[in-house]
């Protein structure tokens, strides 16, 4: 099995990037624009920004602590790229590792220590900054893309650096070492993973008391409280993810790693508990987690605002990631949910249509159109209006980089009973003498056929996930028609090569209302179709602050529309909609609303209206303002702030009048 986490225990035992491939359609496209652009796209900045310099610094022993560039952590970037070039070239990529491969290898110290910022004379010496260091999670990066190497039937100087990196961890901090802890996560699920690649034993305990030790005091206490990097509270008693979101869900990964490989089932119901209390208050409907810009944190439960979402992409790189942990654990189909949801509405959404720019917060709701970014330099982490080329601390591009080019690895499984497909994308799965085909233009159209190319005489089942959102969907088997309801529609049967089965799932537009608790968006709606949620985007409608005001009536019609724009197959909505003429609205002026032009088509504006700043005060008694009629676009969301700079909302006001009808 060629791809990321391969459990020796299961429901499900994973295909790999050998065993699916990824043809075409929306991720086909996308791991193309990965390959093509992205990922030399960020080897051109690791070098702009002398990131990947720093291991030849080390090299030469030339690295005194001035001509160090990068924060602590950029080390991990050049082994995420790493890692992203291994699995490309494991599912026949043309990109060469040999290069990072050796500029790695060459900085690693006798012992096997190896990073570029600490040791050296000058230069803080190791260990000395567990807390912000970042030394094992940057190994942690390390050992990921090792074992990407050695996945892909390769033992080279990366594959060699990562082990005996992680050897030298096991001496360092095992049981009679530093009774100690990285202040970031990710080691954990690395070493598991090495584990399960070498078969060496001692990477698993090391992971196991990695996990036993959190939440023990082990690392001081600091400005942001323990909870921050989850040293608060062990792992076992947690009852929900809290603190920094990519700390506490790569910690997840960890244990769910260490528990499956340990028969653990209690460390697995724990992180299963925590995950259902997450998803049930402090994720976003795009699959976002991490609501907080102090901390980059989880917040309270229903916690969610749209526009101070701050929802990294890591964060939801590492829930993909942790779903599929917990999905081949349990076999349930909402961890494939939960997986698809967050792979559509951010992942896809990080990053530009050009491959060349990446947002790391991912908020619902953007009140300011950004501006045009300089794409000739870094820019800060959470600025959010635009896309960036990169940025000072740029841990995102990366890690979306190597989810990418893996992405064949989280599309099906296999058990003794048969084949089991959990995502839909154009391509082929193979498993040993069954070979099946997947037709689907999905998400823009519904409709996935299965065809069976290769099969054993044997019977066995075919498992397709249906969607919690889609409620209700046809399956046509060889057999005749059947309505299937979410989970996996199973089709038990002797196959013959050439025999079909179409799944076809509704993606009719839908209002979403959010849960009342979450009081930032109450009395608002969101529009889904199919696996993506919607939203409105400024250069839509004219004037660009209309947004601001703009109310729905949720019993109107949501009309599809192409939007070549935006892309050949892009599906986008429209529905009547009105602007509010409340003068406490920021976006009112009623008197320029006496411009509009009569003759203005519908699918234009909700209200010609601009900002003013009302009476001074922006609270009062209950409005009863006319309301300007008009239409609302919609546009996926995952493709907003590829047209310059805009507003944006994805939560959308109910007009009072309907919104009395809840
Ligand atoms: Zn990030």
């Amino acid at each position: 099995m060629i791809g990321p986490v391969r459990p020796s225990a299961g429901a499900l035992r994973p295909l790999g990037l050998d065993a699916v491939r990824i043809t075409g359609g929306f991720w086909g496209e996308r791991q193309e624009r990965n390959a093509k652009a992205s990922i030399p796209h960020a080897h051109h900045w690791l070098e702009e920004t002398g990131w990947l310099g720093n291991f030849r610094l080390a090299a030469t022993d030339d690295l005194v602590p001035h001509r160090r560039r990068g924060r602590e952590f950029s080390d991990s970037e050049v082994f995420k790229l790493a890692e992203a070039m291994a699995w490309e070239c494991a599912r026949g990529g043309d990109v060469s590792v040999g290069e990072l491969s050796t500029v790695v290898a060459a900085a690693q110290e006798p012992g096997g220590y190896l990073n570029t910022m600490f040791g050296r004379p000058g230069q803080q010496p190791r260990y000395s900054d567990l807390t912000w260091g970042h030394e094992l999670y940057c190994y942690g990066h390390l050992i990921q893309a090792g074992v990407a190497r050695l996945r892909g039937g390769v033992k080279d100087a990366l594959a060699t650096t990562a082990i005996r990196a992680a050897d030298h961890v096991c001496v360092e901090f095992g049981p009679t070492g530093r009774q100690a802890l990285c202040g970031h996560p990710g080691i954990e699920m690395a070493l598991v993973e090495l584990f399960r690649a070498t078969g060496t034993a001692r990477y698993l305990d090391q992971a196991r008391l990695f996990v036993d030790r959190r939440g023990q005091a082990s690392l001081p206490d600091v400005e942001l409280g323990r909870a921050y990097f989850q040293d608060d509270v062990p792992v076992r008693e947690r009852v929900v993810f809290a603190g920094h979101a990519v700390r506490a869900l790569y910690l997840a990964c960890g244990a769910v790693d260490v528990a499956v490989e340990t028969g653990d089932d209690k460390l697995l119901a724990a992180v299963v508990r925590q995950w259902e209390r997450t998803v049930a208050a402090r994720t976003y409907v795009t699959g976002g987690m991490g609501s907080r810009h102090e901390g980059e944190a989880f917040g309270e439960d229903f916690e969610l605002p749209a526009d101070r979402a701050y929802v990294e992409t890591c964060a939801a790189v590492a829930s993909v990631m942790l779903c599929w942990r917990l999905l081949l654990a349990t076999g349930e189909a909402r961890f494939a949910d939960l997986a698809e949801r967050t792979l559509f509405n951010v992942v896809a959404a990080s990053t530009s249509l050009d491959g060349r720019a990446f947002f790391y917060t991912n908020p619902l709701r953007q009140r300011v159109a950004g501006e045009v970014l300089d794409r000739s330099r870094p820019w800060p982490r959470a600025s959010s209006g635009e896309r960036a080329p990169w940025r000072d601390v740029s841990c995102c591009p990366t890690n979306v980089a190597r989810t990418l080019a893996s992405l064949g690895g989280y599309v099906a499984t296999v058990d003794d009973g048969g084949v089991q497909v959990h995502q839909y994308a154009a391509g082929t799965v193979a498993s040993g003498d069954i070979a099946l085909t997947v037709a689907t233009g999905y998400p823009w159209d519904g409709g996935v056929e299965v065809r069976v190319d290769r099969t054993s005489q044997r019977p066995w089942r075919l498992s397709l996930r249906v969607p919690a959102w889609a409620g209700e969907a046809t399956l046509v088997t060889p057999e005749g028609t059947q309505r299937v309801t979410p989970g996996y529609a199973v089709v038990s049967r002797t196959w013959r090569s050439g025999d079909t089965v179409r799944l076809e799932l509704p993606l009719t537009p839908r209002w979403t209302a959010p849960d009342p608790r979450i009081d930032a968006v109450r009395g608002c709606v969101a529009v889904e179709r199919g696996p993506l949620v919607y939203c409105a985007e400024s250069v839509d409608h004219d004037p660009a602050t209309a947004l601001d005001a703009v109310n729905v009536d949720r019993s109107a019609p949501l009309t599809e529309r192409p939007l070549p724009a935006l892309g050949r197959d892009v599906v986008a909505l429209a529905v009547p909609a009105s602007a509010t003429s409340d003068p406490r609205s920021e976006a009112t002026r009623t008197d320029e609303a006496d411009d509009r032009d009569p003759s203005e088509p519908a699918g234009g504006v909700p209200a010609r209206t601009t900002p003013a700043a009302g009476d001074g005060w922006p609270y009062g008694s209950i409005s009863t303002a006319e309301a300007e009629p008009g239409n609302l676009t919609l546009v996926p969301y995952h493709l907003w702030a590829n047209r310059g700079p805009a507003t944006m909302r994805v939560w959308l006001p109910v007009a009072s009048s309907t919104q009395d009808r809840r």
